[in-house]
């Protein structure tokens, strides 16, 4: 690549190990480090949408993923009443093409697995356990300091460390990341043979309690809520609360609350939500990620916009001979369109069910659908 010899990517998230192998297909020199000992990532499941599957397609990694998680096409609507009444069955948008699936269940840790991997095919070097000390950048590069005590100089550093990004807080960056108000429990459980897609349930104890097939024999389960302090509660009282939300769902939800027994396969998070405006960068460091943009999972949508950040950087630095200002502010105004629109609806729809509002969900699901399946 002209622009870029050699670059640091911090964090090994989607968003960072997506960057990584696509800069060190083209023959950069990357350095990947991780903060985290291992490869892993909390959770449990994730959902895949289509435009998500169109990069891991173009990382090579589509036939993997699909191999490893379950694809689906169709949403099930039913309600929260004994007989788990049937309301609909939806087909999903191809927000990735024809050729793709709409969306795909996912267990976390192996979606992880899979990325790093090709980025260490890729040419990727991985350093776990360590984060950035100190950076000192001038015209030319930027001189970085380890917390393993390594140092080296890079043309350009992509900082995808998360919600909490450190790299934003040395940059002095300010963002304000707020609470949206919903808390979100997921429960990592195995798959009731009948469940062959997602499913949801609106009304109930919960705002929302679905269930999504992550492999031929689990599914990650999920429960909205109003946040609350859940810290306070030991291992066991977790396992009870969540049977006891569960206890209002009938169908296959009598299966899955059977087999929530372990405290280790059950997480519980408050939803988030901030948009850094334009630029994401200062000098010749750039934020992509959640380190930037983070919303609500009312769309699934989080890491699709992370996926996507790590595509069109890499597109946009093979355009030029030199890395510089007017390029990584391009590529914030390029990108923060799309982005505001999925963190606004995302956030939208999240409000619409704690205020208790009827809003137009599916019109505003279908105006994002659209969207993005336009290419980024
Ligand atoms: C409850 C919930 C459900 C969600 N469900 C979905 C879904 O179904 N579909 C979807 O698309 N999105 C979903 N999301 C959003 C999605 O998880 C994120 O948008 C996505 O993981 C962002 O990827 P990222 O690579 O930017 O950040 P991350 O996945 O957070 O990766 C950041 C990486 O950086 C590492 N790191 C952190 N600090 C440092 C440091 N100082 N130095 C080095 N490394 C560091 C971290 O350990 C981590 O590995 C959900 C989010 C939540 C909260």
């Amino acid at each position: 690549m002209p622009s870029v010899d050699r670059v640091l990517v911090v964090g090994a998230g989607s968003a960072g190990a997506a960057v990584a192998t696509l800069l060190a297909d083209t023959g950069v020199s990357v350095d990947l480090i991780e903060a985290k000992s291992d490869i892993s990532a909390l959770g449990s499941g994730i959902t895949l949408q289509g435009n998500a599957l169109r990069v891991l397609d173009r990382l090579g990694v589509l036939d993997a993923c699909l191999a490893e998680g379950w694809a689906g096409d169709a949403l099930v609507l039913r309600a929260p009443d004994a007989e788990a009444t049937v309301l609909a069955e939806l087909a999903e948008h191809r927000s990735g093409g024809p050729d793709l699936p709409a969306s795909m269940g996912m267990y976390r840790p192996d979606l992880a697995r899979i990325l790093v991997a090709r980025a260490q095919r890729a040419g990727a070097k991985l350093r776990l356990s360590t984060t950035i000390d100190s950076l000192r950048q001038d015209d030319t590069g930027v001189d970085v300091r380890f917390a393993d005590g390594y140092a080296a100089r890079y043309d350009l550093v992509v900082a995808a460390d998360g919600v909490r990004s450190a790299t934003r807080r040395l940059l002095e960056i300010p963002l304000e990341t707020r609470s949206v108000g919903m808390g979100v429990w997921r429960v990592f459980a195995p798959r009731p043979r009948e469940v062959l897609g997602s499913q949801a349930y609106y009304g109930g104890p919960c705002y929302t309690a679905g269930y999504t097939p992550t492999s031929e024999s689990m599914l990650y389960a999920f429960l909205t809520e109003d946040a609350q302090d859940r810290t306070v509660l030991s291992p066991q009282q977790t396992v009870e609360t969540v049977r006891e939300l569960i206890a209002a769902y009938h169908g296959p939800w009598d299966e899955i609350r059977a087999s929530v027994t372990d405290p280790a396969r059950i997480h519980y998070t408050w939803t988030e939500a901030h948009l850094l405006a334009a630029p994401w960068h200062r000098g010749r460091v750039v934020l992509i990620g959640d380190a930037v943009h983070t919303c609500p999972p009312t769309l699934a949508q989080g890491a699709a916009m992370a996926l996507e950040d790590a595509a069109v950087l890499v597109e946009m630095l093979a355009t030029v001979d030199n890395v510089d200002e007017d390029l990584l502010t391009r590529f914030a105004e390029r990108r923060l369109p799309r982005v505001e629109a999925v963190v606004d609806a995302s956030v939208q729809i999240a409000r619409w069910q704690l205020d208790g509002i009827d809003g137009d969900v599916p019109g505003l699901m279908g105006r994002i659908a659209a969207m993005t399946s336009e290419e980024p």
